[in-house]
């Protein structure tokens, strides 16, 4: 992957070559600015690798339109990021129903509400953003992320910005919603520990990628 002008290329992400499985988790690790979230926006279609292809189910989505890869990300992927992105004028009910409110699903307000109850929050939904603290704001964005069960659920620093605890429930969150409905989760992180819960690390290093099955969890 390369950004930047023709004549002078930044070259990103070199000669990356992986296959993940549905049901996988995997963990994207790498010092800042090694190409981490450029990975993961490729893989959300969010941009396009400058040369090479993504195939995810068989697609490959430099063969789909502007408007067919938006559908695609709707229907497929649930994205969370470090920064929470929650719309402060909606409520954390209506944050949560976005995705199946764009999708115009009749049902978006009382799937959205159960979704919010699986993340402990079912008695905070008529709260704004600004009236809730980092890790509920989270668990909000993860409601979101996860609420019309995408299979390839994509996590950017998701406990970069919450203290050590908060960070630990939001983990066990993303891992215990993953458990429930099989979607392939990918997380980057700087922590190990996080990291090492994955069944796959990719270690990002000078554009390269090492991918390490994770022996920890295989004794
Ligand atoms: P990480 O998430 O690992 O910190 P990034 O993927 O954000 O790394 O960035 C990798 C490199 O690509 C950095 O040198 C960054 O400055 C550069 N970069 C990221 N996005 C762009 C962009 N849109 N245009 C030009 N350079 C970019
Ligand atoms: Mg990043």
């Amino acid at each position: 992957m390369e950004y930047g002008q023709e004549d002078k290329p930044l070259r990103v992400l070199d000669n990356l070559n992986f296959t993940m499985h549905g049901g996988d988790t995997v963990a994207i690790v790498g010092p800042s600015g090694s190409g981490k979230t450029t990975l993961l926006q490729l893989l959300a279609a969010l941009e396009q690798p400058s040369s090479g292809y993504i195939e995810l189910d068989k697609q490959k989505l430099s063969t789909l339109s502007t408007d067919e890869l938006a559908d695609f990300r709707r229907d497929n992927m649930g994205i969370v990021f470090q920064s929470f992105h929650l719309i402060d004028s909606l409520s954390a009910l209506a944050n949560a129903a976005l995705p199946l409110d764009i999708a115009g699903h009749v049902d978006a307000l009382p799937r959205a509400k159960k979704m919010l109850e699986s993340v402990g929050l079912g008695h905070r939904v008529n709260h704004y953003p600004q009236q809730l603290s980092g890790g509920e704001q989270q668990r909000v964005a993860i409601a979101r992320a996860l609420v019309h069960q995408p299979r390839l659920i994509l996590a950017d620093e998701p406990t970069g910005n919450l203290d050590e605890n908060t960070g630990k429930m939001v983990a066990d969150l993303l891992f215990d919603l993953h458990a429930q409905s099989q979607a392939t989760l990918v997380i980057v992180t700087h922590d190990m520990r996080l990291a090492k819960r994955c069944k796959k690390l990719f270690c990002l290093e000078k554009g390269k990628l090492i991918v390490e099955e994770n022996r920890d969890l295989l004794v």
